[in-house]
This record gives structure tokens, sequence and C-alpha cells, in this order.
């Protein structure tokens, strides 16, 4: 499908390649413009010893994995906490230690549940690099309130029946013709009329979000096009000097069809983008404690987040109301995470991997072998990857249940999204919500 048959995932590796946060630079909020409107009741937002401690923990972390260890992956995704300061270490034991005694610390001292959740989930973590990943139910539960239960049949054999029907709807059959068919019908080849489509769905799915919430006028936010010979195609960077930036790489590597530069915009850009440069305003004008400005996709609201993004047309739209290549490309998608996600569940309780692969491409014959099984086998190795991917498939089951049972009842959908795009609900609640 266009979005699976990418070589890149762009939803996976949005936060995954959001490189480039400032770590040690002394940051000063004076420089930020006041905005139009007060967007919320000022908290006290006198900084903690106890969150000043799990910032600069944090910080540390980040600097010991990308200078030392030479990782590969980020600790601090966006970085947007104005207090300066960075910890020094030497090896991963040191930082797990010090996780250890501020989430005890923490829970003694009656800390908030925001800030447990994510010390919680850094903890587990940095036990996972350090031990493996013992006991997998727990460890997506402490990182991405994620249950380890595989999404039923039922559901998947609803997703591949819609997928089949709008796809006949186009004139396409829901099998590997169809699918060069697919491709050939909708892929768009020039890269200029790529970023206008892109610029276009940008402008409209952002004034959708707008237009439902009492948002701010202006937010730091800004979409750039770049052509770089390299597998990702979106990188989301933040932190309160530069505000949000959304880089979309439109190289010919990359194959775009009509529906997913409209899934793109409204996921990448509606969703993460827009409600990270709020979250960046929120902190810079002391409206949200600023620990919560420390964004690392293996805590808890980064799979909100995902959750979120992904269903942003719905709290918009009626589906119907969707453009048709559009329509498709996202519930190809959507069938396309949940089978991934259980071939992934499958691998690790055992299963072999053909059978995973197998699985997958039974049900949506617009995958490939190669997506599934570097998809599987990226998840098995990687802690990182097991703990982030786990979030997509069943979180955005959770919003999309919601937003069906809500129907018609716009108060409930608009609330919980200034909710989502405005405060820092904790995630519990969020599950609690939408459950
Ligand atoms: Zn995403």
């Amino acid at each position: 499908m266009l979005d699976a048959a990418a070589s890149t995932d762009v939803q996976s590796r949005l936060l995954y390649y959001a490189l480039g946060t400032a770590i040690n630079c002394p940051y000063s909020c004076s420089n930020v413009p006041c905005i139009s409107k007060d967007m919320g009741i000022s908290k006290d937002m006198v900084t903690s010893e106890l969150e000043l401690s799990y910032i600069h923990v944090m910080r540390g972390w980040q600097v010991l994995e990308s200078d030392i260890l030479s990782s590969g992956f980020d600790i601090v995704d966006f970085d947007l906490a104005p207090e300066p300061g960075c910890r020094s270490y030497e090896s991963r034991t040191q930082v797990y230690h010090d996780l250890n005694k501020l989430f005890d610390e923490a829970i003694t001292q009656k800390k908030s549940a925001t800030l447990i959740e994510k010390v919680r989930a850094s903890k587990a973590f940095a036990k996972a690099l350090l031990e493996g990943v013992t006991d997998l139910r727990e460890y997506l539960e402490d990182t991405q309130k994620v249950h380890t239960s595989l999404i039923s049949d039922d559901v998947v054999q609803d997703y591949k029946r819609s997928c089949s029907s709008l796809l006949a709807d186009l004139g396409i059959s829901f099998d590997e013709a169809g699918f060069n068919n697919f491709m050939d019908k909708y892929v768009v080849h020039d890269q200029e009329e790529v970023r206008a489509i892109i610029l276009t769905e940008c402008n409209f799915w952002q004034q959708a979000i707008r237009e439902r919430i009492n948002f701010y006028d202006e937010v730091r936010l800004e979409i750039t096009f770049v052509s770089k010979d390299e597998p990702w195609q979106v990188g989301l960077t933040g932190n309160l000097e530069a505000g949000t930036k959304a880089e979309i790489n439109t190289h010919s590597r990359h194959r775009f069809t009509k529906g997913q530069c409209k899934y793109l915009a409204s996921h990448e850009v509606a969703g993460h983008a827009l409600q990270f440069a709020a979250r960046e305003r929120k902190i810079s004008e002391g409206k949200l404690e600023s620990y919560t400005g420390i964004v690392s996709i293996f805590n808890p609201d980064i799979a909100v987040s995902e959750g979120l993004a992904q269903t942003v047309p719905y709290f918009v739209a009626e589906e119907t109301a969707f453009e048709p290549s559009f329509r498709v490309a996202k519930r190809l998608r959507e069938l396309r995470d949940i089978l991934i996600h259980n071939a992934h569940l499958m691998a690790e309780t055992g299963k072999d991997i053909d059978e995973c692969v197998y699985y997958c491409l039974s049900r949506s014959p617009f995958l490939t072998d190669a997506e599934v099984r570097t998809n599987v086998l990226e998840r098995l190795e990687s802690p990182l990857l097991k703990s982030y991917m786990a979030c997509y498939a069943p979180w955005f089951l959770l919003f999309r249940q919601y937003i069906a049972r809500m129907k018609g009842n716009n108060k409930s959908l608009n609330d919980l999204l200034c909710r989502l795009y405005l405060d820092f609900p904790l995630v519990e609640d969020v599950r609690r919500t939408l459950a």
C-alpha cells in the first residue's frame, strides 16, 4: 500500500529521526513573544528539585548515548524545558541508579502522577537497555500503557473488508495486481506537486483543528521541504529557541501517493507538530510544568500523541467526506499497523518469523514480505522500537472507538482535543476517557 510500500515508515520514523535537540544550552524564554489570547489559568510553575533532577538526568543520559556510546538513538527527542543543566554519566548503570532513586523519591514525596509516569517509563527503558526485556507485559505497560493482548481477528477482518470495499469503489482489487494498479494510478511523480499537495493539506488540517479548539493564533511551527537521499521522510525537532520544525523529505527515493501526502499532513503536522508547538508555547509562558517538555518516544505521552495523530481526520469530519484516495490510504495504513502489531506479539511469544509474515500477507496483499519481516525483526531486537512501535495500533483503536461512540457529540470530542493539544493530561486519565 502507499504508506506501507514506502521504503521508510513515515509514521514510525517521525520521532525516531527527530534528532538535534539542544541538550546543554542554557535556555532563556525571555524572547518568546506574548500570545494574543490567554490560553489558561497560570499555575504555580516553580520547578521542584525533583523535576529539575529528572530534566538533568534525561539530558545526561542523552549525552551518554549520543556522545559516548554512539547508540544511534535518542533519549530526548524534544527538549522544551527552559532550565539549563545536565548530569554527567559514564554508564547506563549510573543512569538507571539515578532513575530508580528519582522514582522512589517521587513516590515518597507524592509528586504528580504525570512525573511518576514519565520516570517509570524511563526507568523501564534503562532497565531494558541493561538487561533486555525480561517481562514484555510489564515493559509495554510501563512505557506505553499498552496491554500485550492481540487485536482480535474480528477487528482485523473488519478493516480488511473495509479496505477491499474502499478499493473496489476506486475500481481496484485488493490483491497484488490491485496494488500495482493503485500505485500506477495514485503515485505523484513530480516533487513540486508532492510539496504543493502536502502544503495545501497542512494548512487544511491545521485550520480544521484550530476551528475546533480555542487555539493559539500563532504557534512557532515551521514546515520546510528538503530533498535528501536518506531513508527518513519526516523529521520533527523542537526546542525553546527554535520552536517546532517539521522537515519533509520529498527525495525521489520515496514514493508519495496523493493519499499519502494528505495522510502525512494530517498525522505529522496537524497531529504531532501542532501539538508540540502548542506545548512549547505553554511551557515558555509558564503555564505547563517544564519537565513535560522533555519528550522521549519510550514515554507514554507519545503513545497518546500517536493515537491522536492517527485520528485527527476522524475528529474533524465524517469519514465519508474524505477524498477517496485519502480514505483508502488511511484505512490500508490502519490495517497494516494492526497486522504488524499482532505479528510482532506473535513473534515475541516464539512464533516462527515466516508464520508471522504469512499472517500479515494473507490478510493484506498490499504488504510485502520485506516490509513485515523488517518491522517485526526490528521490534524483536530493539528495546526502543519494541516499546515505541507497540503503541500505534492499540492507541489508534482506543481513539477510534471513542470517536465512534461520541458520534454527533461534538462538545465531548472538542473537549478531548483541547485537553490533548493544550494540556498535558495524565495518560492513564486519557485511557480511562477513551475506554
Ligand atoms: Zn506519528
